[in-house]
């Protein structure tokens, strides 16, 4: 074959970009890079730019490549967390002074890392429901914003939010937009393309895809801020190590189809629990009657495989959330086992009295990729217990 990452192809370039086989044996498998340092050709005499493991590892380059490839993006970092890559970002981006203008249900980390973290160093943080955009223009006239960041769909009420709206608006009060894509992947959805400026992931979850790996990444195409946040990666050190950049990109060459599934069964479970008498509400975007359901057909290639679900009270939701068997009970989402979680005690619990506090009556389910029947039978059996 040629080059095969010049195939137009997403699923083909999930499986090749940055992984050409290695030149010395022809092993199909790129290794897996763990050197921390790299013999020089005389002083300074670098191969391939490789110096010491902070500054850049070959393992890592592959996993940046990949990451670049499959959003569309010139240019791509990987980092130690998703929350390590926000804030390198942050920190590349915004000055003592600045505001950050974030949607209201963004992921709990993120507000706290903005709030806790950079308030004191100077940074404000002012949050609106990015679905209204006369609100969210409103907001940007009422006084500047140097960032604009949504998480779509949101976590855990799974809100869609119209990016190239959004793009359009903040880049005319001369805002940077920044997608939080993790929900979506760009399996589903491509942020760059509609206007973002900046996209940014959790790999921990759908991109790493068996939740045995850490990890966050940027992709952006101004090639003025990638050298800031590279700069970041390298001054500040939160780099994702050689077996966790490998991992992730072991992952990703099955997101493809791992979505499909994930989306497959997320929509069958939507459907059982819209229909279920103990179910009050269920939010996804794939069912008709959610509000953003014609904005993420345009939007999304299809729906994702996070489904949350209201219950009548606060004890009948942690009941449920605890009830089920194959649904395990455990924070995190995005791999091929499916979750039960309790949004207000578990993975938002740092937001609970704030603004972005979630509904007591939620569950949020990460749907995996079993057999799907065996995932209605669960929800119906733990169901009938409540
Ligand atoms: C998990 C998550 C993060 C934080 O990523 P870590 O890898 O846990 O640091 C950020 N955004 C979203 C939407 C997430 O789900």
């Amino acid at each position: 074959m040629s080059d095969p990452t010049q195939f137009p192809g997403f699923e083909t370039r999930s499986v090749h970009a940055g992984q050409r086989f290695d030149p010395t044996t022809g092993a199909v498998i790129p290794p897996v890079h763990f050197s921390t340092t790299y013999a020089q050709d005389g002083i300074g005499g670098l191969r391939e730019g490789y110096e010491y493991g902070r500054s850049g590892n070959p393992t890592r380059t592959a996993l940046e490549t990949q990451l670049a490839a499959l959003e569309g993006g010139a240019h791509g970092l990987s980092y130690a967390s998703g929350l390590a890559a926000e804030d390198a970002l942050l920190r590349a981006v915004l000055e003592p002074g600045d505001e950050v203008l974030l949607g209201n249900d963004v992921y709990g980390g993120t507000y706290r890392l903005i709030a806790r973290v950079l308030g004191p160093w100077g940074v404000g943080v002012r949050v609106v429901d990015m679905r209204d955009l006369d609100a969210v223009e409103a907001a940007l006239h009422a006084r500047p914003a140097r960032i604009v960041w949504v998480e779509t769909p949101s976590n855990p009420l799974l809100h869609i939010t119209d990016i190239a709206g959004l793009a359009r608006l903040g880049h005319a009060a001369g805002a940077l937009v920044v997608v939080d894509n993790t929900f979506a992947t760009p399996a589903l959805q491509q942020p760059l393309a509609l206007g973002a400026d900046v996209v940014v992931h959790s790999t921990t979850k759908y991109l790493g895809g068996h939740s045995d790996v850490v990890g966050g990444a940027l992709v952006l195409n101004d090639d003025a801020l990638f050298e800031q946040a590279k700069f970041l990666q390298f001054a500040a050190g939160a780099v994702s190590g050689p077996m966790d950049a490998w991992l992730t990109t072991r992952g990703i060459k099955t997101l493809a189809l791992r979505m499909q599934r994930h989306s497959e069964n997320a929509q069958a479970v939507a459907e059982f629990l819209d229909r279920h008498p103990k179910i009050a509400r269920v939010h996804y975007p794939g069912l008709a009657g959610h509000p953003g359901h014609a904005l993420a057909a345009q939007q999304m290639r299809s729906f994702g495989g996070i489904v949350s679900a209201e219950l009548e009270d606060a004890a009948s939701a942690r009941r449920f959330a605890e009830s089920t068997r194959l649904f395990q009970l455990a924070e995190s989402l995005g791999g091929v086992e499916s979750l039960m979680n309790y949004p207000d005690e578990m993975t938002h619990a740092s937001v609970r009295g704030t603004e972005l506090a979630v509904p007591e009556e939620l569950v949020r389910l990460s749907v995996g990729i079993e057999s799907v029947d065996d995932l209605i039978t669960d929800l119906d059996r733990a169901l009938a217990g409540l």
